[in-house]
């Protein structure tokens, strides 16, 4: 569409990341588990009928006032300039796709020790309002339906490392004591909610700037203590990659090869820990990020750490 060239954003990221993972034979046509969209009846569990009504209502109303809507929430100003049934097809639709992505994989790291969603991660989306590119709250939606459809399912913890603190899941579970959030964001950026930050079990917020050793040690030290402070049933993995050197949004400076060493930590720490880990991909959309985020699976594959032997039994429901 050409949208790209408007936006900093490479709208292209998550199919580049599968095309590199076909590329090193990691993943085929047939083992990949295409994400289907999540429906109506599935966004209700979490959003408000309102809520998904402000996204609908082009139907009724002038197509200016509901693309104004979509701008806002996904902060891609060319929207506004879209014809409304353009948005809903290339804007809203794949989110809808990769929101159903997190739900479907969130399903399969419990039967299976581990999933990666290579999309979804809207974590400044919650149930009544949308914000930051984010139209859908995919982690909450997830969490809801592993606690209410999965047996076992009783405990989460988000593990949230995109550059940006994630507002929406801590809005959703702010009073619920089932779910444990750990954020690490960059102290300054959007969106700063202070009211969100409440929900937040595990806070680190980090200066401008922030490079590798300092990231890493903090990264590995809080998760180790966040999993052995509660024990999950499933780990929420938000890997957001915008926390690159150069990132326009994120403000911190962190090696290619530090976001990978960061991806092995998280996933080591719950392969320890015996708990299932859902990764999504979040924020991060550089030319150079879908080349980092398949080099980092195909890195957690070479060291052992997601592979269909990775078994959970042992550890029973976990
Ligand atoms: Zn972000």
């Amino acid at each position: 569409m050409g949208l790209e060239k408007l936006h900093p954003f490479d709208s292209g990221k998550w199919g580049k990341v599968i095309n590199f993972l076909k590329e090193a034979n990691l993943v085929t046509d047939d083992s990949i588990v295409r994400a289907q969209e999540a429906r109506e009846d599935d966004l209700l569990v979490v959003h408000t009928r309102q809520y998904l009504n402000r996204l609908k209502k082009h139907i009724l109303e002038s197509f200016e006032e509901w693309s104004f809507v979509v701008a806002t929430i996904t902060e891609i100003p060319p929207v506004l300039f879209l014809p409304n049934f353009l948005v809903q097809r290339k804007v809203l639709r794949p989110l809808r796709i990769q929101t159903g992505g997190t739900i479907m994989a969130g399903k399969l790291a419990i039967e299976r020790g581990w999933a990666i969603n290579i999309g979804g991660g809207f974590h400044h989306c919650s149930g009544d309002r949308g914000g930051g590119f984010c139209a859908y709250a995919d982690i909450t939606l997830t969490i809801k339906f592993l606690f209410e459809r999965m047996e076992g399912v009783s405990r989460a913890t988000i593990i949230d490392l995109d550059a940006h603190q994630g507002n929406g899941h801590e809005r959703d579970f702010m009073d619920d004591k089932r779910v444990y959030i750990m954020d690490v964001y960059n102290r300054y950026i959007y969106p700063g909610d202070g009211f969100a930050k409440r929900a937040i079990s595990r806070k680190v917020e980090l200066e401008w700037g922030t490079e590798d050793a300092e990231y890493l040690q903090k990264v590995k030290a809080h998760v180790e203590a966040a999993l052995d402070e509660v024990k999950s049933d499933i780990i929420i993995y938000n890997a957001g990659t915008d926390i690159l050197y150069g990132d326009p949004l994120g403000g911190l400076a962190i090696s290619p090869q530090g976001i990978i060493e960061r991806d092995e930590i998280v996933f080591r720490a719950a392969w320890k820990h015996q708990i299932p880990i859902l990764m999504v991909t979040s924020g991060g959309y550089m030319k150079r990020t879908a080349r980092i985020i398949a080099d980092s699976i195909l890195n957690l594959y070479h060291v052992g750490l997601i592979d269909t032997d990775l078994a959970i039994e042992e550890a029973g429901s976990t």
